[in-house]
Parts: C-alpha cells; structure tokens; sequence
C-alpha cells in the first residue's frame, strides 16, 4: 500500500448505516459515561482483567459520519465482548463504541452543537481558527459534553494504550509514544505508518491522550467508503498483534 496519500480521494464519503440507531444495540444496558449536546447518553464499559495490569481504550465515532471505525468496534464487540463481564485478553479492557452518538445519528462529522469533537480537547495548541466549517472547534476548549466526558474518563483512568478509530485514507496515525504499537499492527495491516498526517490537528484525542499525556495513541484512519463486512476481517488481526506490545 502506497504511503503517498495524495493517490486517495479527498472528499469520499462513507457508506451510511440504514438504521443507525441499531448500532447502539450491541451495548445495550451499558453504563454512561455522559450525555451528548443533542441529549443522548453514550454508552461505554470496563471489561476488567483478572490477569492484567495494563489498561486499553477502544473509542469509535468520534466523527459520526465515519462509519468504517464505527462498524469495526461493533463488529469486534459482538466477536469478543457478548456474554462477557470481564476482559478475553492480559489487560483490562475499556470500549466507547461511539462517542459521538448525535453524529451517528444525524450522519454528520460533528455533534448537534455542530462541534468537531476532534478539534475540542483542552490542548495546549487548540485554537479558535479554522480552515473549514467542517473542523469547528467550538466557542472554546472543552465546550462540548462529549469532550469533557472523554477528558473526565482520561482522568480517572490511566490508560496504556489507545485506539481511536476513523475513516479517511488509509493509515495508521501515531499520536505520542506509539511506535512499537503501530508497527506489531503493520505487520497484519498493510496500511502505512503516518506520524504527520499533514495538517495540524489542535484539540485532539490524539494529542490530547498521545502528545500531552504521553499515552501511546493510534488513530486507525480506513478507507473511506468501503464495504462495511470488509471493515472488520481487514483489521482484526493487525489490532490484536498490537496489544502484544503490553506483554513485552
Ligand atoms: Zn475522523
């Protein structure tokens, strides 16, 4: 696979789910870690490890028009997380399988206050400028509830690892000290290892999490556009080989 993104669509959109609502399904009954700005709750869970001592974040639907990192956690819950209260793997295990919910919903990038919620995070860098509407950050830093729920969970949980999951070109983005982690996922995914992904990103989780916080962060970019039962079986292999940088 190239790692010249320039050979990849600018403004490809995703496929969207038929009923996207359905989605939240896999985590009924699941607690909430907050509301969003258009009022709905956003489910996520702790899976928690007998054996382990690490602690993993899956997060999807930052962008909620982004269906290719939305269905992969979806598939991967209902592959390895039904039936379960505690982790299937040497770590602990903690899923937001969207946080975005009005997104998903309304099959927009941003939440109901119109918010790129990957813009918003308290960072040291975040700035009211914008190169296009699609990227606003909101009226400040962490306005959003969504935001401030992701920054609260961070606080309250040491994570060791993240992986943020989205759909542009095909990459896997670097954010902090994630190096041994991107490349045990290359080695099952063909997709290129991109520290810049050529643009600032200010106020993101991965800067947030990975830059700020020194937490190794990927934001796993697919494809956009892509069928979604390829999503799943294309990536799995290449998350779980990651993991095995907590057992080193
Ligand atoms: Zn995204």
């Amino acid at each position: 696979m190239s790692t010249d993104l320039s050979i990849y669509p600018e403004d490809i959109e995703s496929i969207p789910f038929a009923h996207p609502g359905k989605i939240l399904d896999i985590a009924s009954g699941w607690p909430s870690m907050g509301t969003t700005a258009g009022g709905q709750t956003i489910p996520f869970r702790h899976f928690p490890s007998e054996r382990g001592k690490h602690s993993v974040l899956l997060v999807g639907g930052v962008h909620g028009n982004e269906t290719e990192g939305i269905i992969f956690l979806h598939d991967f819950i209902r592959k390895y997380l039904t039936g379960r209260d505690t982790s299937p793997f040497s770590f602990h295990l903690w899923v937001i399988p969207v946080l975005n919910v009005d997104g998903l919903l309304a099959f927009t990038r941003q939440n109901a206050n119109r918010v790129d919620l990957n813009r918003n995070m308290n960072t040291k860098d975040w700035t009211s400028e914008v190169a296009k509407e699609k990227y606003y950050p909101g009226p400040h830093s962490g306005s959003e509830p969504e935001t401030m729920a992701m920054e609260t969970f961070l606080a309250e949980n040491k994570m060791d690892y993240i992986i943020s999951l989205h759909s542009w070109k095909p990459m896997i983005n670097l954010n902090g000290p994630a190096m041994d982690f991107a490349q045990k996922m290359h080695e099952y995914l063909d997709f290129p290892i991109v520290e810049d992904i050529g643009y600032p990103t200010p106020g993101s989780l991965g800067t947030y999490a990975g830059w700020e916080r020194n937490i190794p962060t990927i934001t796993l970019e697919f494809q956009r556009g892509l069928e979604h039962e390829t999503i799943f079986p294309l990536a799995e292999k290449g998350i779980l080989h990651s993991f095995t940088v907590l057992d080193q």
